[in-house]
């Protein structure tokens, strides 16, 4: 794993509870990550410290990783993590043992984890049985940040 970068500047992200998708103007223009040709520079994450291009991503991704200041694995999890805050709720969501998951009502349709049923019982009690459960990464392969911000909140029982 990368060492974490000395001025740990991930302190200065604060999630937020509106996604925005676009920088607003004056973002755009106060942001010292974009030139006044509107190019955008490459930057070090806040969070984990690698070097990330920009311009390497569509524009709505390079807006946000601009916006954050984030690489693109970190900005990542930050949404994760908004998503399950906001829109997800309640169940909605777990983490176990890193891995984060959502979980999505019975679909005739393509589910997730190939529809295997996962009996999940979360730590305040609830249990859920779940044949649409999608994978969206192990949080153990992230900035440590990350897996602090969020920890197993669920078991698989058999
Ligand atoms: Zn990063």
């Amino acid at each position: 794993m990368a060492s974490e970068p000395r001025n740990m500047s991930a302190l200065r992200y604060k999630p937020i509870k509106v996604k925005q998708l676009h920088l607003t103007q004056s973002e755009l223009h106060s942001n010292p990550l974009i030139t006044n040709n509107m190019e955008l520079k490459k930057f070090n994450c806040c969070i984990c410290g690698k070097e990330e291009d920009p311009n390497e991503w569509v524009k709505d991704c390079s807006e946000k990783l601009v916006k954050y200041q984030m690489c693109f694995t970190c900005n990542h999890w930050r949404e994760q993590h908004e998503l399950d805050h906001t829109t997800r709720g309640e169940h909605g969501w777990a983490v176990i043992n890193g891995s984060h998951y959502t979980l999505y009502p019975h679909t005739n349709g393509i589910r997730g984890m190939y529809g295997r049923t996962y009996k999940i019982e979360f730590n305040d009690g609830a249990v859920v049985d779940c044949d649409n459960l999608w994978h969206q990464g192990d949080l153990n392969k992230a900035a440590k940040y990350w897996r602090e911000l969020m920890p197993d909140n669920a078991v698989i029982r058999q």
